[in-house]
């Protein structure tokens, strides 16, 4: 497309409500510049030099004047793809700053007010604070280390004194606005400026923007209802971006499709790519996404708070990253239950709230979980003993209690149990260890005593063999009474001592409970 045919169009051209007409990004100035041509072009051609200078001088701050999402450690220019991500939720960010405005001003003061909420590009779960901005690090050792502050210059401008480039600066300016319209909606046409060196000025760009979002809008309210799809939600802007580099990086060869949409995550399946120099990538991979909305998230506080390992963090965190404290306690809790031979997902790798496993199930059919699967009745006693086994397993070698233990987080493959979905597991010494445990009991006894497995112990003496206490209750009341008391006497232990109760350890003889 001609550019000079664009700025000749008027803006108003475009369908869209009164308040865009009135142009939120700047009036469309037609008056031209004061100055002269030449005037213009030194100025430029100075400008040029300048900044020519300044790449050789500092290469990665100028390749990053803009916004806080882009900073030096994770940009990666050579990529188009990612770059157009980049650009496109800056765009969004301030799509949806100006909406605010906006939205301000036309409620006023009133009692009744009317939402632009639906008109949002960006969730406002979405909206991020930079300072957990680290994008693409190795998160496997300590994911959770203090951020590197940013190097982003949030002033708006590089250099000093006289040297100094805006983000005003025409040329960035310009080429930015062309490599921008690659941001329209597929179906606008942008014609073929995107590559080539075209400098579009604001004034322009910004009728453009303007025309390319009133059709988005437009086609949008034909064929779209008003609530996203619910994996969609989960996977915001930034998630997508970290989806894209495992695929760009070639670590994954392909993201399939979605296995599951839980209220906190959301599963997709995936085709390993290449091999690491460390790390060999399964054929098939699970991609957990920890959902970012935060009030699913709010009633499990109680697993992780009083999880000492985690102790230290939780109260400095912001919401954000503890549900990346999810993430890390599932791959923490998936390789020690590897170690101790436990069949489960092995851990590929963990990106921020997005952790990568191999997938159990075959050509992208998940294994069956334990409740949708009709075992034969010698599956289904064999399928008992291995869990009891592994129950045993992840207490004593693992020093682990499941926490959400039942036929769902089951599943049936290669004639076997696989357990998943630990993120929310503890240690036995958690100060609710014990009862989570005696609920895993509950659920697993039911459920194989229901499956017809005449052999199933019930939950009181699962929870025995399994933890090697020796309650002896007979009663559910009094059980859970007496699991409550050993629950405190070893908090009061930790608390007077710094150290828990050595009937809790879980190296030795089984501890023996004594009344
Ligand atoms: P949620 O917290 O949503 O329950 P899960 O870890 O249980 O999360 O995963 C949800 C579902 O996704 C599981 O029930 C299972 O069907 C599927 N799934 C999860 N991880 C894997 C995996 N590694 N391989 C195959 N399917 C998986
Ligand atoms: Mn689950």
């Amino acid at each position: 497309m001609d550019p000079v045919e664009v700025a000749a169009a008027p803006p108003e051209a475009g369908p869209g409500p009164a308040w865009r007409s009135k142009c939120p990004w700047g009036a469309p100035n037609t008056a031209s510049m004061s100055c002269s041509l030449a005037d213009v072009m030194s100025e430029q051609l100075a400008k040029e030099l300048q900044l020519e200078e300044e790449s050789a001088a500092f290469p990665e701050v100028v390749a990053v004047a803009e916004g806080p999402l882009i900073t030096a450690e994770n940009v990666d220019t050579s990529s188009d793809l990612m770059l157009a991500q980049m650009l496109q939720m800056e765009f969004d960010r301030e799509y949806d700053a100006q909406l605010r405005r906006e939205e301000k001003k036309i409620n006023g003061d009133s009692k009744v007010s009317i939402s632009f909420e639906n008109y949002r590009k960006v969730h406002p779960y979405d909206s991020d604070s930079s300072e957990d901005e680290v994008d693409w690090q190795d998160t496997r050792h300590d994911p959770y280390r203090a951020d590197k502050p940013t190097t982003t210059p949030r002033k708006g401008f590089i250099g000093k004194g006289k040297d100094i480039t805006t983000k005003h600066d025409e040329v960035v300016c310009g080429r930015k606005n062309t490599a921008r319209m690659e941001n329209f909606a597929p179906e606008f046409q942008v014609g073929d400026g995107i590559g080539m060196d075209l400098k579009l000025s604001n004034q322009v760009f910004n009728a453009l923007k303007q025309h390319a979002y009133s059709e988005e809008r437009r086609s949008a309210r034909l064929h779209e209802k008003k609530e996203h799809s619910t994996a969609e939600k989960a996977v915001d802007p930034k998630t997508r971006l970290l989806l894209y580099k495992m695929v760009n990086s070639g670590m994954l060869e392909t993201i399939t499709g979605c296995i599951s949409t839980g209220k906190e995550s959301v599963v997709f399946h995936a085709y390993g790519g290449n091999a690491t120099e460390d790390k060999v990538i399964p054929p098939e991979c699970a991609i957990k996404v920890f959902k970012t909305t935060l009030n699913e998230f709010k009633n499990r506080d109680k697993y992780i708070k009083d999880d000492y390992r985690f102790k230290d963090r939780f109260s400095k965190l912001n919401p954000r990253k503890v549900i990346r404290m999810w993430a890390e306690k599932e791959m923490h809790n998936l390789t020690r239950m590897q170690n101790a031979g436990i069949p489960c997902p092995e851990v590929v790798i963990l990106k921020k709230h997005v952790l990568v496993m191999s997938f159990i199930g075959q050509d992208q059919v998940p294994a069956p979980k334990l409740k949708d699967v009709t075992l034969s009745s010698e599956d289904m006693k064999k399928a008992y003993y291995q869990v009891l086994n592994m129950m045993q397993q992840l207490y004593k070698e693992c020093n682990l209690v499941h926490a959400d233990l039942s036929e769902y987080n089951m599943l049936w493959h290669d004639g076997k149990v696989w357990f998943i979905d630990v993120s929310q597991s503890v240690e036995p010494t958690h100060p609710h260890g014990l009862e989570f445990l005696f609920r895993d009991c509950k659920n697993v006894s039911q459920f194989f005593q229901k499956g017809g497995v005449a052999e199933a112990l019930n939950e009181r003496e699962l929870f025995n063999a399994v933890s090697g206490f020796n309650i002896t209750a007979d009663n559910e009341v009094d059980f859970q009474e007496e699991i409550e008391a050993l629950e405190k006497m070893n908090e009061d232990h930790v608390q007077n001592h710094g150290k828990k109760l050595a009937m809790f350890s879980s190296d030795g003889d089984p501890p023996i409970y004594d009344e």
